[in-house]
């Protein structure tokens, strides 16, 4: 019914040098999932363009790491959706918890953000997750639920078509992460919520991400509600995200 989705973050890594040798690393490799699977790269906007002419004959898509709320106009230093379409992006993160902690990003601003990705056929990769004080609070089930439901209210009919990524911010990038168990058990909280909403969730993608390294995908993939993951630090060296891509086949 799902197949999985494997989404590399670069963050605000890379070089045209080493993109280059990274993106063809992953062409040589594939095909890097087993059927009905995608992959893609979410690189910083200014390499968007080269990355669309490596990857565009290929079944790698690419995508941003953010999009302005605005459709045009004077908000320098934006990128609109209608700009990220032009090249050719299949999707874009909003509300990961590096821009909703460094940036001040709230609820309602990553809904806006996920609906102007979404007007111009952008899949929104909507990020979610808690802090580690909000987890030993006992506050972990509020907490994603309350974002999503931002995101969830502004979409409306269309929220169906977003792909969330539960990220609890205590694993990412720290080397950290959550169980298999763990993380199950908030995506299952998740997909009940977008059952209640869309009606649609049995088809809709929920990815882990935070800390997912070749040797602990493949538990973490295994799991009934765990469609793929977000890949931040491993999706920068090649074999770690190839081995990735194939622990989801
Ligand atoms: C991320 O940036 O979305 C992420 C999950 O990072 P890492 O894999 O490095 O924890």
């Amino acid at each position: 019914m799902r197949s999985k989705l494997v989404v590399g973050n670069w963050k605000m890594n890379g070089s045209r040098p080493a993109n280059t040798e990274l993106l063809a690393a992953l062409l040589a490799a594939r095909p890097l999932t087993g059927p009905g699977g995608d992959v893609a790269v979410c690189v910083p906007f200014v390499y968007l363009g080269e990355t669309a002419a490596q990857l565009a004959a290929s079944d790698i898509r690419w995508g941003a790491q953010d999009v302005s709320q605005h459709a045009e106009g004077a908000y320098t230093g934006e990128v609109s959706a209608a700009m990220l379409q032009e090249c050719g992006c299949r999707y874009a993160i909003v509300g990961h918890s590096e821009r909703r902690a460094y940036h001040g990003e709230s609820d309602e601003l990553v809904a806006a953000k996920a609906q102007a990705a979404l007007g111009r056929g952008i899949t929104p990769i909507v990020c979610v997750g808690e802090t580690l004080e909000q987890r030993d609070a006992g506050q972990t089930e509020a907490v994603v639920k309350r974002q999503l439901s931002a995101v969830i209210h502004t979409l409306a009919h269309c929220a169906a078509e977003m792909v969330v990524a539960y990220e609890p911010v205590w694993a990412i990038g720290t080397g950290r992460t959550a169980t298999p168990e763990q993380a199950q058990a908030v995506h299952a909280v998740l997909r009940a919520q977008l059952q209640a909403a869309t009606g649609h969730a049995a088809r809709m993608r929920i990815v882990y991400g935070g800390s997912v390294k070749a040797d602990n995908a493949k538990a973490l993939f295994a799991m009934p509600d765990i469609d793929g993951g977000l890949i931040g630090g491993a999706s920068l060296k090649a074999a770690d995200f190839i081995a990735i891509c194939r622990a989801a086949g």
